[in-house]
């Protein structure tokens, strides 16, 4: 039988996952904005690699706005984190370094709702492997879907226009498109990282 003189507040991790255009960002934002008229003191992460909205707020496709603070690696994170912080919430996981994961454990480890948000693959469809990681380590996964520019059907690729060949290149809709499984096209492989 559980015994409730046991019970004690504790953390854990929620992943929001998809493809670009999918609503991730605007997720969380409306996730922290709840939290936020909860009155509870909440911290926004994002990665200084998107500079697509300018630094220190995380912005979504459709121009909602909430400020953030700007961190170069996943280190950064940890000494910023205040005592009295209920949530924790990081935009673009998939930017940051490997250390994200232990980071985002921690958190929960220290009573901390921590909310992430982030592609789940890359230009070629392979996973990002801090996304894959943390989505089986969290508590509540949410995985969104655009709509394929395409054809309208449900999109979770993301379709890069460009013939670039780094993981990463910044970009919005100049750059990428949303497109379903049949009208994802998958660039060739190549050892450029
Ligand atoms: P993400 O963080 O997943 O890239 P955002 O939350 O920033 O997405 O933006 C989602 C918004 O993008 C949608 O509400 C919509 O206004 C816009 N949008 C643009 N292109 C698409 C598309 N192909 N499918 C769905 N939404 C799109
Ligand atoms: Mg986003
Ligand atoms: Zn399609």
């Amino acid at each position: 039988m559980v015994n409730p003189l046991l019970y004690h507040k504790q953390g854990w991790i929620e992943v929001i996952c998809g493809c670009m255009f999918s609503g991730k960002t605007e997720e969380l934002i409306r996730r922290v904005r709840t939290a936020l008229i909860a009155k509870q003191k909440v911290q926004l992460f994002n990665s200084s690699i998107d500079t697509r909205y300018g630094i220190n707020s995380i912005t979504s496709h459709n121009q909602n706005k909430v400020a953030a603070l700007c961190v170069k690696n996943s280190s950064e994170i940890l000494p910023l984190v205040e005592k009295n912080t209920h949530v924790v919430a990081i935009d673009e996981i998939n930017f940051f370094d490997k250390g994200i994961v232990d980071v985002c454990e921690e958190l929960a480890r220290r009573g901390k709702r921590v909310i992430v948000a982030g592609l789940d693959t890359d230009y070629r469809a392979e996973p990002f492997e801090v996304t894959a990681a943390l989505l089986a380590k969290a508590e509540f996964v949410t995985k969104n879907l655009a709509v394929c520019t395409k054809c309208g059907n449900p999109a979770s690729f993301t379709q890069r226009l460009s013939k670039d060949k780094k993981r990463i290149v910044v970009g919005t809709t100049d750059a990428y498109q949303a497109r379903c499984r049949r009208c994802f096209r998958k660039p060739r492989a190549t050892k450029a990282k």
